[in-house]
């Protein structure tokens, strides 16, 4: 679906838009693992203001379909009180993993929450969220590769496909 070029140049686009918003605002970029793990390695690295990372990890597909249960199986580890948040992740479904964790963080009082995802599944959205950086839409199917998995594999795959007739 999106060739390693593809990838290059979209990453590109978001770094450039997200640079022009919080450059100055001392972000800290949060990771939902594992799918982020290389988007995020790649765009952080586009990215020439101060920073920081931190990451949360979450749970609630089986296979291709996702539980709606979210959980979170590992919390950011530094405080984001005050903080200019930038949560990366790698796809939007439901919209059900980023409405808990955008809840769960705002708990914290970061000062903001903005969200970039590489792809946006319109589809079978069923809780809007409001994404402020979007590499690409598409309507339905089951991508891997990019450190997007398939039962655990195919997170090392450099380009994003389609798998056929998932289940
Ligand atoms: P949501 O909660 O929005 O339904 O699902 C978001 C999460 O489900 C993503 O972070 C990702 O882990 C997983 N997910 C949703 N769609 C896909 C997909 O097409 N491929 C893969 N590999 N994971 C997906």
């Amino acid at each position: 679906m999106l060739s390693q070029l593809d990838l290059d140049t979209t990453i590109s686009r978001l770094a450039y838009e997200i640079s022009n918003d919080v450059a100055d605002l001392d972000p800290v970029f949060v990771g939902i693992l594992k799918g982020s793990l290389i988007f995020m390695s790649d765009l952080i690295r586009q990215l020439d203001f101060p920073l920081t990372t931190d990451f949360l990890s979450v749970s609630s597909y089986q296979g291709t379909t996702s539980t709606g249960l979210v959980r979170i199986l590992n919390d950011v580890a530094h405080p984001i009180a005050n903080r200019h948040v930038i949560l990366v992740e790698d796809i939007v479904d439901s919209g059900q993993t980023l409405h808990h964790v955008i809840a769960h963080l705002r708990l914290k009082n970061p000062a903001s929450i903005r969200i970039c995802s590489l792809l946006d599944k319109t589809a079978r959205r069923i809780t809007p969220v409001a994404i402020s950086y979007i590499g690409h839409q598409f309507a339905d199917g089951f991508v891997v590769g990019f450190g997007m998995d398939y039962r655990g594999y195919y997170r090392n795959l450099p380009y994003v496909g389609l798998i056929k007739d998932a289940n």
